[in-house]
């Protein structure tokens, strides 16, 4: 998501940047790009107009100007604006995530259209909030449309490994909802999520019944989870979940695929309610928190570093990272230490998504996924090393034609793929010698702060 935008905006602040001075008519000329920018990125006029209009209070005068990186300031001026579209403006705070402040059970209501990802939400929820905070969940599904539905919940519940509501054929919507909270109640249940039914579209019967859910169950969270790549329909479907049931909170979801952004970006001007919550995949841990500021910095190029660390304590072996840092640090990485890399690596999720968050990427991203860098290929690598023999991976240097073959018949490869391989590895050796040679100092403490 916003990766059309993201470049738009790029290239605006790149051709500033170039310009050194700046005049009142230069701004404005890039306010004029900003604004094609985000409608082209389906952001709602009325935000667009809102947001280039608070950019140009602020950046036309002599104060930017006459500051010592005008570019930098402007940039700085249309980042802060993203934020505060976002959501992340003053008094915003504390909204953020899912609020589990209120006595057991809490039951939490997940509303939404049918295909919008709420079940698959739904299951991701309960694996974080028995993960990270050591909750015990209860899932229910209250779709008696769809026998389907609550299989599903059913087979996600397993998989998160908590328990989910059985199966009662012929029970209404209140009645499965009250036996849930009864369920918890009885057998210490901390958070109880109750899957509503969703329709292809928006229609009375269904803000009955989902209303009526929720007038039952009092839940302490009403999240509505969208489709990020509907775009204003999304925003649309929200305005009206939220006037006629009432959120306390949206959950975006396909924000891995190529959704211009601009609903994420208008959701809170045209509802009100916040982004709690962002699904990044289709697995049960690609869930993440709504940070307004990280993804301003995301859109306009600047990375999100904070979230990429972070992924990566989740998922990369601290011992295992340590023993590979001090290897690079004695000159001693070798291939084997590469196959285990690539393999940490994997465990991190889509590499497209990975190179989204480091800053400055953009607009290499495109290029590095023409090259087919992605898991497919670490995969082709990680069989390429496997096919080597210790002694070849310890000592790269005896790799010469013939055993170049041997590894790529072995590996199903071909030639230049092994070739390919080793001259990434020597490129990555040589950088990390001259790493070593800059000095550690900054490099592991500096880096990341
Ligand atoms: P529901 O009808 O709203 O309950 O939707 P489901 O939970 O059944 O999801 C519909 C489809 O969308 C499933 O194939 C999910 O795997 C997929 N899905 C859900 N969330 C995401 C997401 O964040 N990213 C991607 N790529 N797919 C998702």
């Amino acid at each position: 998501m916003f990766e059309a935008l993201g470049n738009r905006l790029t290239g605006v602040f790149d051709k500033l940047r170039r310009r050194g001075a700046l005049s009142d008519a230069d701004v404005q000329e890039a306010l004029r790009e900003v604004r094609i920018a985000l409608l082209e990125a389906d952001v709602a006029l009325p935000v667009v107009k809102d947001l280039v209009n608070r950019v140009r209070d602020r950046a036309v005068g002599q104060e930017v100007i006459r500051s010592v990186s005008p570019a930098q300031q402007v940039i700085k001026i249309v980042n802060d604006a993203l934020v505060e579209a976002l959501g992340g403006g003053e008094g915003d705070d504390g909204k953020r995530g899912i609020d589990l402040n209120a006595p057991s059970p809490l039951p939490i209501l997940m509303v939404g259209l049918q295909g919008s990802g709420k079940t698959t939400t739904s299951g991701k929820i309960a694996l974080r909030l028995r993960v990270r905070d050591r909750k015990k969940v209860l899932l229910a599904s209250l779709d008696v449309h769809r026998p389907a539905a609550q299989l599903q919940l059913q087979q996600l519940a397993d998989r998160a490994e908590v328990t989910c509501l059985p199966i009662v054929m012929g029970q209404r919507p209140l009645e499965i909802a009250a036996r849930a909270m009864d369920v918890a109640r009885r057998e210490l249940f901390d958070v109880v999520i109750l899957d509503t039914a969703g329709r292809l579209s928006i229609d009375a019967e269904l803000m009955a019944e989902v209303a009526a859910v929720k007038a039952f169950a009092k839940p302490h969270e009403t999240l509505l989870v969208v489709d990020a790549m509907t775009g204003q329909d999304a925003v649309q479907t929200a305005r009206a979940f939220n006037e006629q049931v009432g959120v306390t909170g949206i959950v975006m979801t396909r924000v891995d695929g190529d959704a211009r952004g601009g609903a994420a970006l208008s959701m809170r001007a045209v509802t009100g309610a916040p982004i709690k919550l962002l699904g990044a995949g289709e697995k049960l841990d690609a869930l993440e928190d709504f940070h307004p500021d990280r993804i301003a910095n995301r859109i306009l190029g600047m990375g999100d570093i904070v979230s990429l660390v972070e992924r990566a304590a989740e998922t990369i072996d601290q011992a295992e990272a340590e023993k590979l840092a001090k290897k690079m640090q004695k000159g001693s990485f070798d291939l084997e230490d590469y196959a285990q890399q690539i393999k940490q690596i994997g465990k991190m999720g889509s590499l497209s998504g990975i190179l989204g968050m480091l800053p400055g990427i953009g607009k290499m991203k495109a290029q590095i996924e023409n090259a087919n860098l992605d898991q497919s290929m670490l995969k082709r690598q990680s069989a390429i090393i496997s096919s080597m023999t210790m002694k070849e991976r310890r000592k790269p240097d005896l790799i010469k034609a013939s055993r170049k073959k041997r590894i790529a018949a072995g590996s199903g490869t071909t030639v230049q793929e092994v070739n390919r391989l080793l001259k990434q590895f020597d490129d990555m050796s040589d950088m990390m010698k001259r790493m070593n040679k800059m000095g550690q100092k900054g490099m592991m403490r500096g880096g990341l702060a």
